[in-house]
């Protein structure tokens, strides 16, 4: 069997340079976390706030973590003074506290805005048109501590390959038309963060720049 080492190089060969791969690191021990570490990584994920902060302390400083889970208002203090982005951004709450933490510790936050893309109405995210309704109103320009830096979307799970192209596909269409409509004056809009272990041959094709990748390095999470 490969090692966690040798599954990332193989992963780097398949993919345009240009797009960023996270290293999914939730479930996974301090000890897997530096293998990849040491193969040279240093960008990771993790979607819980409580696992995130019983590793980060045992692990390098010089890692850039994302967050990729959904975010509870209440934990965002906790993170905010050293994540690099927080891809997870699903309500005006969180953007209001994101933007009021990363004031308190002197910081502009980069941030994802997540939109809901899949059949599954588990999974979270923005509405268009929530997105729309909170950009053009609501004190948005007043949220000086978050750079929004592009969108982020989960497909649906499914082995059915055309349908989470669709789903890819209309995420890309919701990032040109955020971009031109709203963000054409950023020079920081530019990510659409889609693409998991199962799917990210797909999401690439369809535009994306930022691959969420943990079984395909890790291995199957227990
Ligand atoms: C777990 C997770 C991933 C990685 O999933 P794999 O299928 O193991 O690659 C990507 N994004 C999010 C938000 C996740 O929670």
């Amino acid at each position: 069997m490969a090692t966690i080492a040798e599954n990332i190089r193989t992963l780097k060969r398949q993919i345009p340079g240009s797009v960023k791969i996270i290293a999914v690191s939730k479930t996974r021990s301090v000890d897997d976390i530096l293998e990849v570490y040491n193969s040279g990584h240093r960008i990771f994920g993790e979607n819980r706030v409580r696992e995130l902060l019983g590793k980060k302390d045992k692990l390098p400083s010089d890692i850039e973590w994302h967050l990729v889970g959904h975010l509870q208002s209440n934990k965002v203090k906790y993170i905010v003074p050293f994540v690099n982005m927080i891809q997870s951004i699903d309500s005006h709450r969180l953007l209001s506290v994101v933007s009021r933490e990363a004031d308190r510790c002197g910081r502009v936050m980069p941030c994802l805005l997540q939109i809901h893309i899949a059949e599954e109405e588990t999974k979270f995210g923005f509405s268009m048109d929530e997105l729309k309704e909170i950009i053009n109103n609501r004190g948005f320009n007043d949220l000086k501590n978050i750079r929004i830096c592009g969108v982020m979307g989960m497909a649906t799970f499914t082995d059915n390959q055309e349908t989470i192209r669709r789903e890819f596909k209309l995420l890309a269409d919701y990032f040109r038309e955020l971009k031109h409509n709203y963000f054409a004056d950023s020079k920081d809009f530019n990510d659409i963060s889609m693409g998991m272990s199962g799917d990210f041959k797909i999401a690439i094709e369809e535009g994306s720049t930022i691959i969420r990748i943990g079984t395909l390095i890790f291995g199957e999470r227990k």
